[in-house]
C-alpha cells in the first residue's frame, strides 16, 4: 500500500490568495465597469532592465551556435556569476564571502524551503509571526511540528513581531537550534540594524544554533547605516546562511534566479557533537537534486552587476520606493500607524482594531483597491493589512486618492 506523507494533513490550506481572488472576482462581477487596483500580491510589474535583456539575448545567441553552446553547467552556478556576486554584493561591503561559498539557484523560495532538509527532525525552530509562510510550511511537511491548534503549530517557537517590539523578534527565552529571520521583512517591511543582528549572531554562537537569513529585499535598503547582509556582522559567517533573490531586485519573478550563501566556516553537529560542514551538506544536496539555472538566465543575471545594469536596477527600485513613499504619506495623513515603506516595498498598516479581512473588504468595496489581510501571515498579523508598492505610479496615485476618500 502506497502511504502518503501525513504531515501534509497538518498543513493549513492556504486560502489567503485564493480568498482574495474570490472576493475580488465577486466585487468585479457586481461592478463590471470599476477599475480595481491590485496592491496585494508581491509581484513586480515593470519590465526587465535593458542591460539584463541584452545579456539574456546574448546568452540565447551563444546557445544557438555549436562552438559556444553549453550543456549542463557547474553545479554551484557559473564562476562568472558567482565571482561578481561575491565581489559586488559582499566584499565591497566588507563581508568576506568568496565565490565558492555561493550557490546560484532558481530563486529564494526553493532555497528557503529546501534548506531545512539538512537538519534533524527533532530540532527546535524559532519562526517570526507574522511570517513569509514558506519557512513554516516546509517544516510542517518535514514533520518537525505537531498539530495546528489555536492558530499555531505545536513544537514551533513563535516570535511575536508587534508594535511594542518595533516588529523585531525578541531572542527566545528557551534554547532554539534554528532561527528564521527576514530583513527587510515580508510582510511588515521592518528593517534590522547592525546592533539588532549582532544580538542574534551572539545568541546563535552561544547556543550553537544556526540563523537562516532571508535578504530577498536587501536591494530596497537605501539607509547606508543598515546592513544589507548578515555577513556585515562580525562572526556571522560561523552561524548564518543567507538567501538572496533577483526577483524584486531586478524584476526576475518570471525569469527565476537567486542564490544562497553557505560559508565554509558554518558548522552543524552530529548527535555526538562532532562538527559537520554545512557547505558540504548543501553542496551534496544541490548536486543530487538540482541541475542548475539555465545559461541565458545566468548571463542575464550577470548583467545586473554591469555598470549599466547597476544604474538601471537602482532606477527600477527607486520607482517602487517612490510608490511606497506615496502610500506612506497617504496612510500617515489619514492618521493610521504603519511600519515599512522605507527601505522596503511593503507597508504594514495598523487597522485600528479592525479585523484584517474587514479592513480588506472596506478597501475593496469603498476604494476598489486590493491589499493583503495581515491575518494570512500569522496570528500576530491580524489587525494589520499589507499594501505593496509593486504597481505603476499612476495606479498607486489613483489608489491612494480613492483610499483617502474611503477612509476619511
Ligand atoms: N523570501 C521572501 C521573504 C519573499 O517575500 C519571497 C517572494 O515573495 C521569496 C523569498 C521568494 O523569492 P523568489 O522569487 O526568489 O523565489
Amino acid at each position: 500500500m502506497i502511504r502518503a506523507n501525513e504531515n501534509y494533513n497538518k498543513l493549513q490550506a492556504s486560502y489567503l490568495f485564493s480568498d482574495i481572488a474570490k472576493r475580488v472576482e465577486e466585487f468585479q462581477q457586481k461592478n463590471p465597469d470599476t477599475h480595481v487596483i491590485r496592491l496585494g500580491i508581491g509581484d513586480v510589474t515593470r519590465a526587465l532592465p535593458p542591460a539584463v535583456v541584452k545579456g539574456f539575448h546574448e546568452g540565447v545567441d551563444e546557445m544557438a551556435v555549436e562552438k559556444t553552446f553549453r550543456g549542463y553547467g557547474p553545479e554551484q552556478g557559473y564562476a562568472f556569476l558567482r565571482e561578481v556576486i561575491a565581489a559586488q554584493d559582499f566584499q565591497s561591503r566588507g563581508a568576506d564571502i568568496t565565490a565558492d561559498e555561493i550557490f546560484v539557484s532558481d530563486g529564494a523560495k526553493c532555497d528557503t524551503g529546501n534548506f531545512q532538509e539538512l537538519f534533524a527532525t527533532d530540532i527546535k525552530i524559532a519562526i517570526p509571526d507574522p511570517v513569509y509562510p514558506v519557512y513554516l510550511d516546509t517544516n510542517v511537511m518535514a514533520g518537525r511540528t505537531g498539530e495546528f491548534q489555536n492558530g499555531r503549530y505545536e513544537n514551533i517557537v513563535y516570535m511575536d513581531c508587534l508594535k511594542e517590539n518595533n516588529f523585531m523578534p525578541e531572542l527566545p527565552k528557551e534554547k532554539v537550534d534554528l532561527i528564521y529571520l527576514c530583513f527587510p521583512n515580508n510582510p511588515t517591511g521592518a528593517t534590522a540594524t547592525k546592533a539588532e543582528l549582532k544580538l542574534w549572531v551572539e545568541y546563535a554562537k552561544e547556543n550553537r544554533a544556526l540563523i537562516l537569513f532571508d535578504a530577498a529585499y536587501e536591494a530596497f535598503i537605501r539607509d547606508e547605516t543598515l546592513p544589507r547582509s548578515i555577513y556585515e556582522i562580525e562572526g556571522a559567517k560561523e552561524v548564518a546562511v543567507e538567501f538572496r533573490s533577483f526577483s524584486k531586485t531586478a524584476g526576475f519573478t518570471g525569469t527565476r534566479c537567486g542564490f544562497t550563501v553557505v560559508p565554509k566556516e558554518c558548522m552543524v553537529f552530529s548527535s555526538t557533537g562532532e562538527k559537520i560542514s554545512l557547505h558540504r551538506l548543501w553542496h551534496r544536496r544541490q548536486s543530487t537534486k538540482f541541475n542548475g539555472v539555465s545559461y541565458p538566465v545566468q548571463r542575464a543575471t550577470q548583467a545586473v552587476y554591469s555598470k549599466e545594469g547597476q544604474v538601471q536596477v537602482k532606477e527600477l527600485i527607486d520607482y517602487y520606493l517612490n510608490n511606497a513613499d506615496i502610500i506612506c504619506k497617504t496612510i500617515a495623513s489619514l492618521g493610521f500607524d504603519y511600519v515599512g515603506g522605507k527601505n522596503s516595498p511593503y507597508i504594514w498598516i495598523d487597522g485600528q482594531g479592525r479585523d484584517s479581512w474587514d479592513f480588506f473588504d472596506l478597501l475593496l468595496n469603498k476604494a476598489s483597491v486590493v491589499c493583503t489581510p495581515g491575518g494570512g501571515f500569522g496570528r500576530c498579523g491580524n489587525p494589520y493589512i499589507r499594501i505593496s508598492a509593486f504597481n505603476s505610479i499612476e495606479n498607486v496615485t489613483l489608489a491612494m486618492e480613492r483610499v483617502k476618500k474611503a477612509l476619511r
